[in-house]
């Protein structure tokens, strides 16, 4: 793959009012690149509002994607949104096995396997966040981590395209990125993985999430099978987000 993806994933951050504003002054700047392709990760209801955002509609090589859907296809889950909620909206992709979904709600592997199903089902590309926390890292047990949660997440999936952010979870929000040398090791051991269920090249995509900026992307960037980077705190201002694009 070619084209290089960056993720903005804004959390619960960003209202329909301030996203509007944020497109306003990030399409100003942007500039489409036929190898550069953006997906703009907002709270459901600033996907909502942007969905019918005509500046951005318009503009080549930006989508829009969820960043979670309930495992369940409909019923009685009090606040929760369905694979065909979001779908209605139209939106391109979406986010699972975020790590804060995953340490603070509680979401197992068996979860996001149920959500990856849906949303393949109904042609929207996931996401599949993975990555170990400090104390495995620290143990020398991030490959069988990184691993079993692949097995899983994947368990009955048949191969179909899907883009995997390796995050660990030690990176994501603390300023401390994994060096190049980690994000190679990983990004192969996931490869070779992703070939042995059957997934050929150019059906996954590698990207790194956790603390990239705009003074670490250019290092980062240099790690082996790279396909972008899920990035959180530095796509929340319109000019860091396009600045770090741009390099
Ligand atoms: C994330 O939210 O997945 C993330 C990588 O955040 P940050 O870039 O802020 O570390």
């Amino acid at each position: 793959m070619n084209n290089k993806i960056y993720i903005a994933n804004w959390k619960m951050n960003i209202t329909s009012k301030e996203a509007n504003s944020f497109f306003e002054k990030f399409l100003s700047l942007y500039q489409s690149s036929h190898n550069k392709e953006i997906i703009f990760c907002p709270s459901f209801t600033t996907l909502f509002s942007s969905k019918k955002n005509k500046l951005l509609n318009n503009s080549e090589n930006i989508y829009l994607g969820a960043q979670n859907v309930n495992n369940k296809k409909s019923g009685a889950h009090t606040g929760e949104i369905s694979v065909s909620m979001v779908k209605e909206i139209g939106i391109d992709y979406c986010i699972v096995g975020h790590s804060e979904r995953r340490s603070i709600y509680n979401e197992s592997n068996q979860i996001v396997n149920e959500k990856l199903k849906l949303l393949i089902e109904n042609k929207i590309k996931p996401i599949l966040c993975i990555g170990e926390t400090l104390e495995q890292r620290e143990s020398n047990d991030s490959d069988k981590v990184v691993l079993n949660q692949l097995s899983c997440c994947l368990d009955g999936v048949s191969p179909s395209e899907i883009i995997i952010a390796y995050e660990p979870v030690w990176a994501i929000g603390s300023g401390k990125n994994a060096n190049i040398d980690d994000i190679s090791n990983m990004n192969k051991v996931i490869k070779n993985h992703m070939n042995k269920l059957g997934y050929i090249d150019g059906q996954f995509y590698i990207l790194y999430g956790g603390s990239v900026n705009i003074d670490n992307l250019s290092t980062i960037n240099k790690a082996s099978f790279l396909d972008g980077f899920l990035i959180g705190g530095a796509s929340l201002r319109p000019e860091n987000f396009w600045n770090i694009i741009k390099i």
